[in-house]
């Protein structure tokens, strides 16, 4: 058709004779004829439905799917860029909710609490929240810690209401008064320093800090893996202790200590610190140092008789097994009991002490409570009595006063202290703030009413809002990255449990770790962070 139209409107078709162009017509008028009868069946004249392939369908919905992503991330994008011009402003009339902390807890709650319900101050020494699951990878440059970390104010500028930040340290609590002493612990200091805050309810969300039993020589000596700076430190010490050794005139014995990397505690957090240490040694420092790469030993030391507790039994031979081939020792049964400038002092299985020199120490073996919970629970010494934190009935209240509520690491219940029950925390107590609101407007309505069919409905409503669920824990599993591109998984299934590891479990844990970020911006950043790596390895300079 398309050559027969060249030849009919072509620069050769106008020197073609009249007679030509007449046989021309009919050769055309042929082809059309041909062309229409394939388009139809010969018999009924039905149109002949070509199928559609599933590869055509498959691109389709990949198209649109992307489409629609992109659109949705954009959309999301500038949203969170472009934060409301006008927020309500605060209501004396309204209730005050005083939220301790800018963690996991504090953090899903601020997301749904009804700021018309109530006037909210969130007062924290961070003005970010972190996201910690992936902090382990920021101690060797495989994600930066901008990447993990979300100002709490691009959450409360979105809020209806205005709320009210405060970057300070909660010092004090009087139940009595319901006031709270605070003081801005930051470099930069104004006129006023402290200050006070009255509350109608707080809500303590200050999390845990890091466990050392007292042992001689951690805090000054160790590393901890808990905020943003801490990773920070191990970075440049780890670097610290690679070029120390490079320098020149350093015995076998002093560059084999430099190297020798040392991890105390055997739980998810000593074991992905360990882990990534792993890949940051066979990815990229093996091809700068090469002369030294060979030397660094990675050494992992648990008190428990095996590593990673919480998790089933075959992913603990698992992420032992894989542990002996990435040449990282596991000293497990064996206790820290001093810390030294350049070597730890540990107890054997067998009773005996020894020594392990190191160059850097990690220091990973769990939580304790915050001095300012202590000093709180001491106020209450009749009903706060667990050492693992604040005590609280099934609706999260501290026992003993009715007006503070905790959540997240800082409370003691009886889930592990984990992001996961932090998060649920946060989200089920901003719902039973709604209802603490429904239950005031019902029973202040319910004063007014006048007719009996009114107040009986009325009355109606009011049971349903007082009617408060207890807190319930939906576990979702438990993930950790054993090095490798390996991670292991223990997850809910049916009445019992799935466990799995290995490279296929790692890129559920990564997908599982980028949806659960908070923010668009967050997972965009995460993402590039991983491409950079892949692409250009990680950074080894020491800053
Ligand atoms: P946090 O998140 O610790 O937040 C506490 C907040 O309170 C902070 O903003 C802090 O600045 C603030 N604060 C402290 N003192 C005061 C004060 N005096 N006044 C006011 N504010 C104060 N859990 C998981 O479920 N999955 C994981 O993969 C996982 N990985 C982890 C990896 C690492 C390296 C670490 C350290 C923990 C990990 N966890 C994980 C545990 C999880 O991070 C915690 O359980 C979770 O952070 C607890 O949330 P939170 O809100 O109670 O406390
Ligand atoms: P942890 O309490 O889970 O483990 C600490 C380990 O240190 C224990 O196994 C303990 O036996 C050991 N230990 C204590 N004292 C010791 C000593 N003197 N010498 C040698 N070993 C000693 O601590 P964690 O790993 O920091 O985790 C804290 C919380 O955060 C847990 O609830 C954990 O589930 C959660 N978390 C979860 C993940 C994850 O899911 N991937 C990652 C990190 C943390």
């Amino acid at each position: 058709m398309q050559a027969a139209t060249r030849i009919t409107r072509g620069s050769a078709c106008r020197s073609l004779s009249t007679r030509s162009a007449l046989r021309v017509r009919p050769i055309i008028q042929q082809q059309q004829q041909q062309q229409q009868q394939l388009r139809f069946n010969t018999t009924d004249a039905q149109p002949v439905k070509k199928p559609i392939s599933k590869w055509r369908i498959f691109k389709n919905v990949v198209k649109f799917g992307l489409v629609a992503s992109i659109g949705y991330g954009g959309y999301n994008m500038y949203e969170q860029r472009h934060p409301p011009q006008e927020q309500g402003e605060i209501d004396p009339s309204k209730k005050t909710i005083v939220v301790l902390g800018s963690g996991w807890a504090s953090t899903s709650f601020l997301k749904d609490i009804n700021t018309d319900e109530y006037n909210v101050i969130v007062v924290s020494p961070r003005n970010y929240f972190l996201f910690t699951p992936l902090l382990p990878s920021c101690t060797v440059g495989t994600i930066d810690v901008r990447s993990l970390i979300e100002p709490i104010r691009f959450i409360t500028r979105h809020k209806s209401r205005q709320v009210r930040v405060v970057e300070a340290e909660c010092t004090d609590v009087d139940p009595e008064r319901k006031i709270i002493t605070i003081t801005d612990n930051s470099d930069v200091k104004g006129q006023s320093s402290t200050s006070e805050l009255s509350y109608d309810y707080l809500v303590v969300g200050v999390g845990a800090m890091n466990q050392t039993f007292g042992i001689k020589g951690v805090e000054q000596y160790g590393c901890f893996l808990k905020e943003v700076w801490d990773a920070q430190k191990i970075r440049t010490k780890l670097m610290d202790c690679i070029e120390t050794a490079a320098f020149p005139g350093q015995s076998s014995e002093e560059i084999d200590r430099l190297l020798h990397m040392v991890v105390v505690g055997g739980g998810p957090t000593g074991i992905e610190y360990a882990a990534e240490l792993h890949d940051f040694l066979v990815d990229d420092l093996t091809s700068w140092y090469p002369e030294l790469a060979g030397k660094i030993k990675i050494t992992l030391v648990e008190a428990l008789p095996n590593v990673l507790p919480a998790f089933s039994k075959q992913l603990i031979d698992y992420t032992e097994s894989t542990f002996k081939e990435q040449n990282i020792s596991i000293h497990t049964k064996t206790m820290v009991k001093e810390v030294r400038e350049k070597e730890i002092v540990v107890q054997r299985p067998d009773g005996t002490n020894d020594s392990i020199p190191y160059g850097l120490l990690v220091w990973a073996t769990g939580n304790t409570t915050r001095p300012l919970i202590r000093n709180l629970m001491s106020k209450f010494p009749e009903t706060q009595t667990i050492r693992r934190g604040l005590a609280v009935d099934d609706w999260l209240r501290m026992k003993g006063a009715d007006d503070i509520f905790a959540f997240g690491d800082a409370s003691a219940t009886q889930f592990a202290p984990t992001a996961q029950v932090a998060a649920q925390h946060g989200k089920y107590l901003a719902r039973v703030f709604g209802q603490l609101a429904s239950q005031e407007k019902l029973e202040a309505e319910l004063v007014t009413a006048t007719t009996e069919e009114e107040k009986a409905k009325k009355a109606r409503k009011l049971q349903k809002a007082k009617d408060i669920k207890p807190f319930h824990y939906s576990h979702q599993g438990s993930l950790c990255y054993i090095g490798s591109d390996k991670a292991i998984a223990d997850l809910p299934f049916g009445s019992g449990n799935l466990a799995s590891g290995g490279v296929a479990t790692y890129a559920f844990w990564r997908s599982a770790y980028v949806s659960n970020l908070f923010s668009t911006r967050n997972r965009t950043l995460v993402i590039t962070d991983w491409l950079k790596k892949t692409l250009l390895g990680r950074d080894i300079s020491r800053e």
